[in-house]
Parts: structure tokens; C-alpha cells; sequence
């Protein structure tokens, strides 16, 4: 009879799942990501460029002073405590800043300086005396744009004339009246308007022409074909620059379209690896067997930091429960929390204010979280049909080779999941040992 209790038990989390899935957002990744970002994303490879002219010589900078920027700007960047460009910072900023200017498609994974980039860029290009929009930057949502627009504000702090203005739903401009701010920073919908219904911007005046976030742009509805309808109107000898975290074909085909005779530069993201890892397994008969082998290993988690994931938001709050009843300190990062709630736990987790955090895929997908060393999966990632879900067990336990430390990794299975256990360790090719609750000798 227990069996069939835990059957439908497993069909009620297997629906939640999918809601669950439901709720993956490309935007609201990107704004966590730059929620808790505080400084920049180390690569091993190499900027790879394709140069419109190829036969140009192609410069790259290791001081911003090679820039020869405005004083208040160069005063700007160093206030943010930029001390050299980044990477990509490094071969993007002298295109970008070139005469005459050039066209940028520009694609690493976020965390890399893209943002900063292209915030030097317009603020190097505005005329602070001129009382109109002269550079226009589109990007998917209005948390992400209000993101960007504080890069500007800080970036810009000395440039005491150049004011940005937010083109978004919900911000009203009283008929009549100009748009005296050089900087627009707006979401494809409303910016469309404010150009053409609305008369308040001048494209034929616009500079700079940044598209943010492709990548998240294409995956909502309309916004591609805003875009185009926007940069369709611009002089031709404005500058178009567009930046994407990640660059499947669909990203590539839109930025051919809209960005003409560009130069392109990719930063490849950083392979995990399970190489470095430790990866155990404890065999349990069911949740509460786990739940007591994740407690008979507690006490050596907590020597470090932990992610704990669960498959399913349910089973997620449970373990909290749990955890939290038996006098453990756990916090637990949900997908019903807002945005920000979700960024503000996971900093206390990064400040090591927690040590354990539980969660489940969706809610970590996206996020890294550096100083991990160990990882439990309280369930494994399957997919549908019960197959294991290789791609979500490397993401949850790998690490950039170079730059990651070493990792434990435990796997809490049932009896009837090892085979399940066993395809991943022939995928990737690397051992899961067993541990029994004695051994936990050996792990220390
Ligand atoms: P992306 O747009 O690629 O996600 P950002 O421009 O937002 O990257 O940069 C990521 C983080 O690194 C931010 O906190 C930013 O302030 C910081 N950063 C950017 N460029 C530099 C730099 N040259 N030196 C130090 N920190 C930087």
C-alpha cells in the first residue's frame, strides 16, 4: 500500500514540475544575475573578433587612460573601482569609440563587462550640451533598463550635464513637452511609441543605437519587429551596437538583421567539468531515509556551503520544514518569491550570512554561485519518462575548470533510481561512489 501512497505522491510533484517549468524567465534571470553581481566574470578563453574590414588594423587597450576619454568620465570609472578593462572590454571599447564609428555585435556570457561597455560608449558620444535624445537603448524589460540606467547615472556621476530618461510604460510625459535628456533607456514597446505616435524622439537625431539582452529580446512577443521598426528610422551614420549573453542561431539571424556591416566579437563561455568534483551516493528507501541521510551528513555540509536542490518546489518547502523543526539553519530560495526576495537570499547566502541553501532547478538556473564546495541533490534531476537530466546535474555540480575549487557532490537515491544514478555516471564518464553513514569518516 505504501507504494501506491508514494506513486501518486510522485504524480502530484511530477505536475508541479511542470508548472514550475513554466515559470523559467529569461529576463528575470538576467536581472537576478545583475542583482548580485559584484564584479567580473572570469574567462580562460579568448576573445575571438571578426572584423568588418579585415584588413584594418585592430586595436585592443590594457588602460582606460589608451581611450582618451573625457576627464569626468575617466574620473567616473575609476569612482566604480575599475582599475583595466575587462577582456571583452578590452577589444569592444576601442571599436566602439572609434571615428568614425563602427558597429558592434558582441556576445559573452553576462558578468563579462558588456554593460559597462556600452555605457562608456554612449556616455563618450553624448554632447551634454545638446537638449535632445541622442543615444537610445532598448532593452527587454523595465527592471533590466532601470539597471542599466544606474550604470549610467554611476558611470556618469561627473558628467554633471548627462541625464538619462526611461522610456517605459507607466512613465508619463505631459503633452507638449520636449525630451531634453541625451540618454533614453527604454523597452522596444513603449520607445515605439514615444518615436511614432507620440512625436517625443527624434530618431534622425540618435547616435548611439544600443540593443541589450538580445537574446531575451527575440524570446518575447513583438519585440524583435519593435526593434527593427525603430532602427529602420535611424540616420545611417549612427552607431548600432547589440549584446547577447548567448548566441544560438535565432539570436545570430536578428542580429544580421538589425545591426548592419558589424564587427563581431564572442567570448566563449567557460565548460564545466565534473573533473574536480567528489561525488558520492546514498542508497534510501524513501523521502524520510533521505532526509536522515542528509542529517547523518549535516554536520560535515556545514563546513562549508551548501545548495541542497530538490526537484520540485514542494519537496523543496518539506525539507525545509523539516530541516528548520529539527534545529538546522537553512534558508530556502523558492520561485514564488519576487525577484528581488530571491536576489536578496541568495546574497546572504554569498556573504556566508547562510550556510545551506534549498532549492530547485529553476531557481538556481542561471545563478553561480562561486564559493559552493558542496552540493546535495535531494532528488535527482530527471527529465520526463524518467530519464536523467545530464545537462541539469552537470549545471548543478561542475565547475569552470581554472577557476573553480575543489567540490563534493552528494546524490540521495532510491533503491528503484540507481539505474537512473548509473546512466549519469557512465555519461560523464567519472565515479559516484557509495557512502554509507559510517564513512562519512572519509569525506572529512
Ligand atoms: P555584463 O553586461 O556582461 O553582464 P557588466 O558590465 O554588468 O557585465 O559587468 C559585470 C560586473 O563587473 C558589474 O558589477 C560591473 O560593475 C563590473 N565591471 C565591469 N567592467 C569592469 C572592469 N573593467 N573592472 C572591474 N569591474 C568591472
Amino acid at each position: 500500500r505504501s507504494t501506491t501512497v508514494r506513486n501518486i505522491d510522485d504524480s502530484i510533484d511530477n505536475i508541479e514540475e511542470d508548472d514550475e517549468d513554466d515559470v523559467v524567465d529569461l529576463a528575470a534571470n538576467s536581472l537576478l544575475n545583475k542583482l548580485i553581481r559584484q564584479s567580473l566574470v572570469e574567462s580562460s578563453h579568448h576573445v575571438e573578433v571578426l572584423q568588418k574590414d579585415p584588413s584594418s588594423p585592430l586595436y585592443s587597450v590594457k588602460t582606460f587612460e589608451e581611450l582618451r576619454l573625457k576627464e569626468d568620465l575617466l574620473k567616473g570609472i575609476y569612482a566604480m573601482g575599475f582599475n583595466r578593462p575587462s577582456k571583452i572590454q578590452e577589444m569592444a571599447l576601442p571599436m566602439m569609440l572609434a571615428h568614425p564609428p563602427q558597429n558592434l555585435i558582441a556576445q559573452s556570457q553576462s558578468g563579462t563587462g558588456k554593460t559597462a561597455a556600452f555605457v562608456l560608449a554612449m556616455l563618450s558620444r553624448v554632447n551634454a550640451l545638446e537638449l535632445f535624445p541622442q543615444c537610445l537603448c532598448l532593452a527587454p524589460t523595465y527592471e533590466l533598463a532601470l539597471q542599466t540606467g544606474r550604470v549610467v547615472e554611476q558611470m556618469g556621476k561627473f558628467c554633471v550635464d548627462v541625464q538619462v530618461m526611461y522610456a517605459i510604460r507607466g512613465n508619463r510625459i505631459l503633452r507638449g513637452t520636449d525630451i531634453t535628456k541625451q540618454i533614453v533607456i527604454g523597452t522596444p514597446g513603449t520607445v515605439l511609441d514615444w518615436c511614432f505616435k507620440r512625436k517625443l524622439i527624434d530618431l534622425t537625431k540618435i547616435r548611439v543605437f544600443v540593443l541589450d539582452e538580445a537574446d531575451v529580446m527575440i524570446d518575447t512577443q513583438g519585440f524583435s519587429d519593435h526593434s527593427i521598426r525603430i532602427q529602420r528610422a535611424l540616420p545611417p551614420e549612427c552607431q548600432m551596437l547589440l549584446f547577447s549573453a548567448t548566441f544560438e542561431d535565432s539570436v545570430w539571424r536578428f542580429a544580421e538583421r538589425i545591426i548592419p556591416d558589424p564587427n563581431v566579437i564572442k567570448l566563449r563561455k567557460e565548460e564545466l567539468t565534473l573533473n574536480n568534483i567528489w561525488q558520492y551516493y546514498m542508497l534510501c528507501e524513501h523521502r524520510k531515509d533521505k532526509y536522515q541521510a542528509l542529517c547523518n551528513i549535516y554536520g560535515s555540509i556545514t563546513i562549508g556551503q551548501a545548495i541542497i536542490f530538490c526537484q520540485t518546489r514542494r519537496n523543496a518547502k518539506w525539507l525545509t520544514v523539516e530541516m528548520i523543526q529539527d534545529g538546522h539553519q537553512v534558508s530556502l530560495l523558492s520561485g514564488e518569491l519576487t525577484v528581488e526576495q530571491r536576489a536578496s537570499i541568495i546574497q546572504r547566502f554569498r556573504d556566508g550570512k547562510e550556510k545551506v541553501l534549498i532549492t530547485t532547478n529553476v531557481c538556481a538556473r542561471g545563478i553561480d554561485v562561486k564559493q559552493v564546495t558542496i552540493v546535495v541533490n535531494f532528488d535527482l534531476p530527471v527529465k520526463q519518462g524518467e530519464e536523467p537530466d545530464y545537462e541539469t546535474y552537470l549545471h548543478r555540480i561542475g565547475r569552470t575548470g581554472r577557476f573553480g575549487k575543489k567540490g563534493l557532490a552528494f546524490n540521495m537515491i532510491e533503491v528503484d533510481k540507481l539505474p537512473l544514478l548509473m546512466k549519469i555516471q557512465d555519461h560523464f564518464n567519472s565515479s559516484i561512489k557509495q557512502l554509507n553513514a559510517e564513512d562519512m569518516d572519509e569525506i572529512e
